[in-house]
């Protein structure tokens, strides 16, 4: 059985498709080729999913080798998609060489004031807060 490709108009096998439960015929409307295609699209225009599903699967995924040091210690993930996306604009993470999402207590779960996007590596995040000026404003 072959099913034309939505995307790239191939004649493909059915094998070539992913499954979708919501379509009539069970598959998906594009090839296998056109998925990765636009997942990449998808991450190039979204690139926060990467740190959030990478911080999802630490805190949630005991099969995940960090998971030891997250989920394993009691650590929560509690953040939405939106959240990172609004933390990571925040921070402009885009002009990062290798963002990473930060909890700023250690201790404390993946929550929206308790996470900021900083650049892998720097560990000094704290110090910079208070040498760049930023303060809370009183009332
Ligand atoms: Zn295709």
């Amino acid at each position: 059985m072959k099913k034309k490709c939505c995307r790239c108009g191939q004649l493909l096998p059915v094998t070539k498709f992913g499954v979708e439960n919501r379509a009539l015929d069970g598959l998906r409307g594009h090839c296998v080729l056109c998925e990765g295609k636009y997942r990449r699209k998808y991450l190039k225009r979204n690139p926060w999913i990467t740190a959030y599903r990478a911080a999802k699967s630490r805190c949630t995924n005991p099969k995940d080798k960090a998971y030891k040091y997250y989920g394993g210690k009691g650590i929560k993930f509690e953040l939405t998609g939106w959240q990172i996306r609004f933390l990571w604009l925040k921070a402009s993470a885009r002009a990062m060489k290798r963002p990473s999402l930060d909890r700023i207590k250690n201790t404390k779960n993946y929550v929206m004031w308790n996470c900021q996007f900083i650049e892998h590596g720097e560990n000094v995040t704290k110090s910079n807060h208070s040498r760049k000026g930023i303060k809370y404003k009183k009332g």
